[in-house]
């Protein structure tokens, strides 16, 4: 899941409900972006020209929507690093609120994709080839490609068939694409990422019908 970001409104579920220390309790608190430390002092200093329609999705049936370029590291795996693990979030948020995070330059927080809970629409935030700050934890940070649901952890609701099925073949070709084992040793909850201080995606995600998919996509 993703923080809310000072610029946004937090929204009730989010404060009830947020695994992390989410003391954000007014409008006005800096968020502390739990997700992207401690890569927020490793930026890198020239980010990849983003925009102008001329920075194409890593996936054919995604929309670009690019996460500001304070949020991620630009980077060049999988030759500066291996890319492993698939991490899978639930965001707390809406689709579009997660994305207006992305873009928010003060959140410092970014994943690679997002998928809509009614119609599994996906944006990609972030280059496959970058380091997105999601995993709370550097060293996986680096070597993985972040995927937030829209929703919250306890609405199951929210967990559709298409939400389930298209970012299922979306892991798949991620897995493909990178070399990614299409197990639960490689495609991990952000719970189970070392150190992790999130519940997501939360006992509520379906993991055997997931890898199923993935499997079968
Ligand atoms: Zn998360």
């Amino acid at each position: 899941m993703v923080l809310p970001s000072p610029r946004f409104r937090p929204s009730r579920r989010a404060m009830l409900r947020g695994g992390a220390a989410l003391a954000v309790a007014t409008t006005t608190v800096t968020a502390s972006a739990a997700d992207a430390v401690p890569g927020a002092s490793r930026r890198a200093a020239t980010p990849r020209p983003a925009g102008g329609g001329v920075s194409p999705a890593d996936f054919p049936d995604v929309v670009w929507a690019p996460a500001d370029a304070s949020n991620f590291t630009v980077a060049t795996r999988p030759h500066d690093h291996p890319v492993e693990f698939v991490v899978i979030h639930v965001a707390q948020e809406t689709f579009q609120d997660t994305i207006g995070i992305f873009q928010n330059p003060s959140s410092d927080v970014s994943a690679h994709y997002v998928v809509a809970s009614a119609d599994g629409r996906t944006a990609q935030c972030v280059h496959d080839a970058d380091i997105g700050w999601h995993a709370g934890n550097w060293d996986y940070n680096t070597r993985s490609i972040g995927i937030e649901h829209e929703g919250w952890v306890d609405e199951p609701a929210w967990f559709t068939d298409v939400l389930y099925e298209r970012s299922a073949v979306l892991t798949a070709h991620l897995c493909e694409s990178h070399g990614i084992p299409k197990t639960r040793a490689h495609i991990i909850g952000h719970n189970e990422v070392p150190g992790a201080t999130h519940t997501d995606p939360g006992p509520l995600w379906d993991w055997e019908r997931y890898l199923d998919l993935v499997n079968s996509a």
